[in-house]
């Protein structure tokens, strides 16, 4: 068959729209949430339904070529551009959300965000355990383990997904739970997208309807203190405060609050579920270094998905990430000389997420990836507008991992990793091991292309 026969046969196929490099919507189609990757699959099909995912995989095995899924394309760059001999199949058209408050628990579609989520539980006081994002895909998030505010209590959004609807490499339609199919259930909880495409996932919901959180900032100079103390106060924080440190320099744009735009500052957010007596307590050591801005308040709990100020809109990013043992004075200095105001560094920002808690504990039954090890993760971003640009932010993300490396576990938490890394620094040996033998069983072909693979490049 010619490739015209071929992708007429595709287009007969499917109900959304299918996508070639010589159509007018070409650049559009293939384009990611992270503008700095330049992707180029063979072709791109935009599911509309179950059915358009079914009949996209047996294309894509009768032709021999590979699927590469993409929910909103936040994780693309670890796959990298080139899916030369992949269709690339986005299914940022199934953004369905259905909340059960009985069960509580909410069933998403393939390509839903997590403002869909929180749109639909939020009228039932029920939120999920979702990201820093509003935009960032549910699927996508949680297959990698999903590190939200709430982490700290209730532990990895892996660890709360109670059923998944999948359609497997063969082209099959599979319902995956801990009773019928419990060890595609165990990997897809935190293994990535080796295994198959997610048509729907359901996960459980927890009651709340307002949390009191915020953000203390200070200039960047008085970074070393302010980080030392966070460190000190965030390590005494129960179970019920998520909270991060952080060193920002915000860009000059209009979109910047004024009192922000272009400065480089220190920041310390967090997220409590104590309410604001207690919480406030918690903070008072913090306060007491005079912050310029607190903003902490008590707030509906949506509030979640702005706090930490991500991009409301695509961007070119470049990003990294290590897993800290622990975060010594000796941590801290490193990061201001490499990353510091004082450092010349192109990074935008560098933070460190608290870990512990419900993190550092594996709940029964869990999936592949249930705890992250170590006490804090760290990830840094910078903005890529051109060449130069993406060489200097790539060498300072390897130069600050380079300065943090005495202190890493040397781990890899693949939400946070943006390049192609052995999956056996993110699982360990034994994990690794049957997540590979259980992606080799049930995709022998290998017409995945996930953007972390389990197996060897
Ligand atoms: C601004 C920003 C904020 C972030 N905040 C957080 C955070 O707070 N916590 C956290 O843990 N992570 C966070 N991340 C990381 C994010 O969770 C990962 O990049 C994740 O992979 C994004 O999922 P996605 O579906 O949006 O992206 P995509 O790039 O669309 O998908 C990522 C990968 O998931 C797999 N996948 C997606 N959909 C399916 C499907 N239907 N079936 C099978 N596989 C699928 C594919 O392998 C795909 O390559 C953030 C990233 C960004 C850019």
């Amino acid at each position: 068959m010619s490739v015209i026969d071929r992708l007429a046969d595709l287009r007969a196929r499917v109900r959304g729209a299918v996508t070639t490099p010589d159509d007018p919507g070409w650049d559009d189609a293939r384009q990611a949430w992270n503008l700095a990757v330049d992707q180029h699959p063979s072709v791109v099909v935009e599911a509309a339904d179950a059915d358009d995912i079914a009949a996209t995989v047996r294309f894509a095995r009768e032709n021999g070529l590979q699927v590469a899924v993409q929910g909103t394309g936040h994780g693309a760059a670890a796959r990298g551009g080139d899916l030369e001999g992949a269709v690339l199949l986005r299914t940022s058209s199934m953004r369905g959300v259905t909340v059960d408050p009985e069960r509580r628990v909410a069933r998403v579609q393939a390509g839903a965000q997590w403002g869909d989520v929180a749109r639909a539980t939020a009228p039932h006081g029920l939120v999920a355990l979702h990201g820093s994002s509003h935009d960032v895909g549910v699927v996508g998030y949680t297959l990698g383990g999903g590190l939200g505010w709430l982490a700290r209590k209730h532990g990895l959004a892996s660890s709360h997904v109670t059923a998944l609807d999948v359609i497997v490499p063969s082209g099959q339609r599979v319902e995956v739970t801990d009773s019928s199919c419990p060890q595609l259930f165990w990997a897809m909880r935190g293994g990535g997208g080796s295994f198959g495409i997610v048509v729907e996932m359901e996960f459980a919901l927890f009651p709340l309807r307002e949390v009191y959180a915020g953000a203390l900032l200070w200039p960047a100079e008085r970074a070393g203190e302010v980080l030392r103390r966070w460190r000190d106060v965030a390590e005494r924080f129960p179970d019920d405060v998520t909270s991060i440190g952080r060193l920002v320099h915000f860009p000059p744009f209009p979109t910047v609050p004024e009192p922000l735009r272009g400065r480089r500052m220190v920041l310390v957010e967090a997220a409590s579920l104590l309410g604001e007596e207690e919480t406030a307590a918690l903070l008072q050591p913090l306060r007491d270094l005079g912050p310029e801005m607190d903003t902490f308040t008590t707030s509906p709990a949506e509030v979640l998905l702005s706090l930490h100020g991500d991009p409301p809109e695509p961007v070119p990013g470049m990003g990294g990430g290590t897993m800290l043992a622990e975060l010594p004075d000796a941590a801290i200095d490193a990061v201001l000389e490499l990353a510091g105001p004082e450092s010349g560094s192109p990074l935008l920002g560098i933070e460190f997420r608290h870990l512990g808690g419900a993190l550092g504990r594996t709940p029964e039954g869990a999936g592949a990836l249930s705890s992250l090890q170590g006490r804090f993760a760290a990830y840094m971003v910078g903005m890529v507008t051109g060449p130069e640009a993406a060489a200097a932010i790539e060498r300072h993300i390897a130069i600050t991992q380079d300065g943090l490396a005495p202190w890493s576990t040397g781990g890899a938490y693949l939400n946070f990793t943006e390049a192609p890394t052995d999956a056996g620094n993110a699982f360990g040996t034994t994990t690794v091991r049957r997540l590979r033998d259980i992606a080799e069983a049930i995709d022998p072909d290998r017409v995945m292309r996930p953007n972390h693979q389990v197996r060897a490049y």
